[in-house]
């Protein structure tokens, strides 16, 4: 079994190579709401320098776009302006990581949820997952 996996866009033009995480953050801040367009976002933790990038060299560096988010930390997020997809997070508080959204990996290539933050904002039909850890809102 390979050690790492490989996940893009769309239309195939951002694609990264990461090692295989041990976990994936579900993310139910109003922000993440917003950005994936669902109840949460999915973000596998990565360290920058881990992440190998197929891409032209013509491919210009995916937009983004940078604000304040729910727990008062600027967040940086990247998509894809080719197809639309959602790309990865950067907290400001993490300088060398990158959350990279979960989607984009193939089913079952990718962990078990292991945290779950902002359950404060779950819908009532909700059901955590099994197995996470869990705040109410960012830790
Ligand atoms: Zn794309
Ligand atoms: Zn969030």
């Amino acid at each position: 079994m390979s050690n790492t996996i490989t996940g893009g866009c769309n239309c195939g033009r951002y694609t990264y190579t990461i090692p295989k995480p041990d976990g994936m953050n579900l993310c139910h801040c109003i922000d993440c709401r917003k950005w994936a367009g669902a109840m949460h976002s999915a973000h596998l933790f990565v360290k920058t320098a881990d992440i190998t990038q197929h891409a032209a060299a013509s491919t210009p560096a995916p937009r983004t776009h940078s604000m304040q988010g729910e727990s008062g930390n600027t967040i940086t997020r990247a998509w894809c302006d080719e197809c639309g997809c959602g790309l990865w997070i950067k907290p400001s508080t993490k300088p060398d990581m990158t959350c990279l959204k979960g989607g984009l990996f193939r089913p079952h290539e990718i962990p078990n949820p292991t945290m779950e933050n902002w359950l404060r904002n779950k819908e009532p039909w909700e059901t955590p997952a099994k197995g996470t850890q869990r705040t109410s809102d960012v830790q």
